[in-house]
């Protein structure tokens, strides 16, 4: 498992001037490489391959016109070809249909106008992290680093990212030992959101990505579209077969998405809280969460053994705390509300509570997670009327435990 470590850089204005040149350097070689590809298609001639492209590369560098590459470091260059090859080789398997998930367009060429610049270091180029907190980046210098957090291992690469705004990023990736991820103080309580794939203890929602609402909405029409097809028709099969590929791209970015966030909150978290689905689900059966709920547990199960592998604490909690029903501020216990309720104030206390929130507050403090209320206390005026405080009534809906 490799977990992403992001970092934000402070370089001088020497060392802007050098990443400036560097991230040029990388597009140019990128779209050099690109060029030369579409070339050859254009000409019939077979794909330059990935050892000829990084072969013109070091021709190049050697010609009066292209000597300014040899400024920066060659493993930044040969990173940008790589970067290329990968995007190829996605496209390509895309075109053949071997791979899974949305078509993949040809790489782009690079401009200097794109928001996002990036260069990448490996090992190879030794890059290094010094005693005194600078990371040493060859070419570059010693740019200082805001370290939020600690490295838990030797990182297997760096990523230098300037951003649209104008800020500077390292990225690391950390290939850490199973059990050694450094301890770390948050800890978590997670709840099954019902406008949210999942709500956290300290305030922040999680919507599916983009890419996977897309990939559901695909596979929405495709479900249509067979069901419009006759049956034992020809046109049935082929509506069939893209209803089985909409599927298994769904499945892919799915997994992909909760190997992310799990990743991510293992990282983050000394500890991780969630409700038992098992004891849940019976609560739940017709209401909107059970979209999520097959994805919800393969999530779950995710967290689980990742927990396991480094050294965190997993716990799970059965529904028997009623964790909408208790003000996650004071303790006080005011009963169900209807589901349209997503705000309320409590009687007792008078916090004004996100219902999601207030849920995974109550997950993780019953789960003996020492977690503050803080999230879940929202301020009257923001959170825009519900419909059922804006004078209409939504249709009767049933309430939750
Ligand atoms: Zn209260």
């Amino acid at each position: 498992m490799q977990f992403r470590y992001n970092y934000r850089l402070y370089p001088s204005p020497g060392q802007r001037a050098a990443l400036a040149r560097a991230f040029g350097c990388a597009r140019v070689v990128f779209n050099d490489a690109r060029r030369a590809r579409q070339e050859a298609h254009a000409g019939g001639l077979p794909y330059p391959t990935d050892a000829e492209l990084s072969a013109r590369l070091t021709a190049r560098k050697a010609t009066p016109e292209r000597a300014w590459l040899a400024e920066v470091s060659s493993v930044v260059l040969q990173q940008a070809l790589v970067d290329l090859n990968a995007a190829y080789r996605n496209f390509f398997a895309s075109l053949a249909g071997r791979r899974k998930g949305p078509k993949v367009a040809p790489p782009r060429f690079r401009s200097r106008k794109d928001g996002r610049q990036a260069i990448r270091f490996t090992a190879n180029a030794r890059f290094k992290v010094l005693a005194n907190g600078k990371l040493q980046l060859p070419k570059i210098g010693d740019v200082p680093v805001r370290w939020s957090r600690d490295l838990p291992a030797a990182p297997s690469s760096v990523t230098v990212i300037k951003d649209a705004a104008g800020r500077y990023f390292a990225s690391f990736v950390v290939e850490p030992e199973p059990g050694t991820l450094p301890a770390t103080e948050p800890v978590i309580g997670i709840d099954l959101g019902l406008t949210h794939f999942a709500v956290l203890s300290d305030g922040r929602k999680i919507a599916s990505p983009r890419f996977l609402r897309r990939a559901q909405k695909k596979l929405r029409r495709a479900q249509r579209a067979l069901s419009r097809k006759e049956k034992g028709s020809q046109n049935r099969n082929k509506a069939r077969i893209k209803l089985a590929r909409a599927h298994a791209r769904v499945a892919d970015a799915r997994r992909d998405f909760h190997h992310q966030l799990s990743t991510t909150l293992i990282r983050d978290n000394q500890a991780v809280a969630v409700e038992d689905l098992a004891v849940n689900g019976l609560a739940r059966t017709r209401l909107a969460k059970s979209v999520h709920d097959a994805g919800w547990s393969a999530f779950v199960h995710m967290l689980e053994y990742k927990a396991r592998r480094y050294g965190r604490e997993f716990r799970r909690i059965g529904r028997f705390e009623p964790t909408s029903q208790v003000c996650s501020a004071c303790g006080a216990q005011d009963g169900r509300k209807p589901l349209h309720i997503r705000t309320w104030r409590c009687q007792r206390c008078g916090a004004w509570l996100d219902r999601d929130i207030n849920a995974a507050v109550n997950v993780a403090r019953a789960a003996g997670l020492a977690v503050t209320a803080c999230g879940a206390q929202v301020r009257p005026g923001v959170i825009p009327a519900q419909r059922g405080e804006a004078g209409t009534h939504p249709k009767p809906r049933r309430d939750e435990a």
